[in-house]
């Protein structure tokens, strides 16, 4: 867990500006998991603070507790690959995710997981965020 983050962040930036930032994170990946699927409840540091990684969009993704959790400082993909749920086009994603190409990473996703499709009724697209984006 990435407890010591959130107060990180909350001094960098004004508490309303860092909720919208941490909701359009999760809303690129229609709140879930960007490693495992499932519901998003925290942001990951793909590369870990303590190791300079920096609060940006491309180094934070969508992440469960439990990911987030059980990979603490290690680097996101080494520990991604090790994952019974690994799968090659997450691993993609999060690596064009790292690049600042969320369109590649979202498409990959989508590509990962059928549910994930715009068809699907649960999930709400917000094109307009996406494209700003
Ligand atoms: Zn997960």
């Amino acid at each position: 867990m990435h407890i010591n983050d959130a107060v990180f962040l909350e001094d960098l930036c004004p508490k309303f500006r860092f909720r919208q930032w941490r909701k359009s994170i999760h809303r690129f990946t229609g709140k879930s998991c960007i490693y495992c699927g499932k519901p998003s409840e925290s942001i990951d540091h793909v590369l870990p603070r303590s190791r300079g990684g920096l609060s940006t969009t491309e180094n934070c993704v969508p992440a469960c507790l439990s990911c987030n959790g059980d990979k603490s400082d290690e680097n996101a993909l080494y520990w991604y690959r090790r994952q019974k749920f690994y799968d090659p086009r997450r691993a993609m994603a999060i690596r064009a995710w790292l690049e600042g190409d969320l369109r590649l990473a979202i498409r990959l996703l989508q590509w990962a997981n059928p549910n994930f499709k715009v068809s699907n009724k649960n999930y709400k697209t917000d094109e307009k965020t996406y494209k700003a984006a």
